[in-house]
């Protein structure tokens, strides 16, 4: 498959380019993992990943500033608001979205590439770009992290003392409207026991 990349895109591959790719039988899934900031999406595919290493989780573009201890190429591809726009421009995201205040993205190719080898790829996203996914590929799966209350929920956003005030209000304001949708997905997992949901989560994608 030919693709235009600009010069950097280089940046969002963490494959080694020359490695040729062998037509699989069947084309790799498409996994969606989304539900609202602070109900620990990443910290339950942090765990199943230290579990199973091979478990392949994509890495986002975002202009979010890194929060301590978060690592560029790693976490996140932390971004200027001008080259996320140009990521946009060309083509480059597979979907995006703007929440509560910063652009977030799924860089296209690398995804491209597993899907090809027939590899599972997992996106953990907000509910826009979720719902970018399910239209563009009606085939993916999609999973819903849910919390045990709302309340719970905000104790955790607060507790994560990693926000301000402004933005703690932008995403409890924000969580509200994504537990609404949450009927819109194939399956739903409540975050209560993180031990349980984790072994949920591995039932679905190991
Ligand atoms: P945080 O700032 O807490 O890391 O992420 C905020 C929200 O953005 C979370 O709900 C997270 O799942 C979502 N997010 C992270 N990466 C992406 C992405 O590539 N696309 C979209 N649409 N949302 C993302």
């Amino acid at each position: 498959m030919t693709q235009t990349l600009s010069p950097d895109a280089a940046l969002f591959s963490n494959e080694a380019s020359d490695e040729p790719i062998a037509a699989p039988a069947t084309p790799g899934r498409l996994v969606v993992l989304t539900g609202p900031s602070g109900v620990g999406k990443g910290t339950l595919l942090h765990r199943l990943r230290q579990e199973h290493p091979g478990l392949y989780l994509s890495t986002s573009a975002t202009t979010r500033a890194p929060r301590e201890g978060e690592e560029h190429g790693k976490d996140y591809y932390f971004v200027s608001r001008e080259r996320f726009e140009a990521m946009i421009a060309a083509g480059e995201l597979l979907e995006w979205a703007e929440f509560a205040g910063n652009y977030y993205g799924t860089p296209r190719q690398p995804v491209t590439v597993q899907i090809e080898r027939g590899n599972q790829v997992i996106l953990e996203i907000e509910l826009k770009g979720a719902r970018q996914v399910a239209q563009s590929f009606p085939a993916a799966f999609k999973i819903f992290i849910v919390p045990p209350s709302p309340e719970e929920l905000e104790r955790r956003i607060r507790d994560r003392g990693q926000d301000d005030e402004a933005a703690i209000t932008r995403r409890l304001e924000r969580s509200r409207v994504e537990l609404d949708a949450a009927d819109e997905f194939d399956l739903q997992i409540v975050n209560d026991n993180l031990e349980q949901a984790v072994a949920r989560l591995a039932d679905v994608l190991l």
